[in-house]
């Protein structure tokens, strides 16, 4: 790890001590190979303002944060839940597999990101780390998904709830933005809410710009690129 990222972790910890919630794991368990459910509680998430699309800030102690989409989130119970998908081995990763029941950690959030759910139709573009964003903006709203593998997410998304998911398999730009124009066509007035891996929102919006599609209200948010760490 380089100086800077020691020196931001410790300053994170710092400040983690002072305005950091103190949250336990309360339910962990496996929607599929790549994806865990992770339920949070403790007196410390109690009285939060949360708003659909916020993220919350997983405090990883030597690391630093990664951010994660609640789902939902209790104030009055003091509990939150989060859907993280298992990309690899990076730290937020590790946590999301390793994570059990009793575990205790920080937190930081809900803050706010993008915007979801409410009377407004949205339309959320992404990727298996938009599944929390788009259950967040209503399980029969629509969403756009590039993914990995279509045939382990299906499962996933059923267990979820979430039925009115496109899944298109990551790589084919040009059927990224084919899936996306279908769905704005099939849901007239739906504002776009981009997130996921960069390259791909950059490649969505170019590709609607170059069909005449108007963006104006469309709000988009990297949650991840290649080689980049923990983007909030
Ligand atoms: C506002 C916001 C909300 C988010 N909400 C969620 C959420 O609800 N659920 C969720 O699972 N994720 C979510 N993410 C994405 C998550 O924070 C990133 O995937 C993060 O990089 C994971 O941390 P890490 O320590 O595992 O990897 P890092 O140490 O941050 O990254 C290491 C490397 O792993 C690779 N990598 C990172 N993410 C992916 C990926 N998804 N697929 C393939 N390779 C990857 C990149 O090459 C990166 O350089 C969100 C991100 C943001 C900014």
């Amino acid at each position: 790890m380089s100086t800077i990222h020691t020196a931001k972790a410790f300053v994170k910890g710092v400040i983690g001590r002072l305005v950091f919630r103190d949250a336990t794991v309360t339910r962990a368990e496996a929607l599929g190979p790549h994806f865990r459910r992770l339920v949070l509680g403790g007196p410390g998430l109690g009285g939060a303002t949360w708003s659909p699309g916020d993220k919350l800030q997983v405090f990883l102690p030597g690391v630093g944060t990664r951010a994660y989409t609640p789902v939902r989130w209790d104030a009055a119970a003091g509990e939150t839940e989060l859907l993280a998908y298992l990309h690899g081995e990076g730290p937020g990763a590790r946590w999301a597999r390793d994570a059990r029941p009793g575990e205790q950690l920080q937190v930081f959030g809900p803050r706010s990101s993008l915007v979801v759910g409410g009377p407004e139709p949205r339309l959320v573009f992404g990727d298996e780390t938009s599944v929390g964003l788009a259950l967040a903006n209503g399980a029969n709203r629509p969403a756009v998904l590039e993914v990995g593998d279509p045939r382990e997410m299906q499962p996933v998304l059923e267990a979820l709830g979430l039925s009115v998911v496109t899944l298109v398999e990551r790589g084919a730009h040009e059927r990224l933005v084919e899936a996306v124009a279908r769905a704005l066509s099939a849901h007239p007035g739906a504002q776009l809410v981009l997130s996921g891996r960069a390259a791909a929102i950059q490649a969505v919006r170019q590709g609607l710009r170059a069909r005449g599609v108007d963006l104006g209200g469309a709000r988009a948010k990297a949650y991840w690129a290649p080689g980049k760490v923990g983007l909030d």
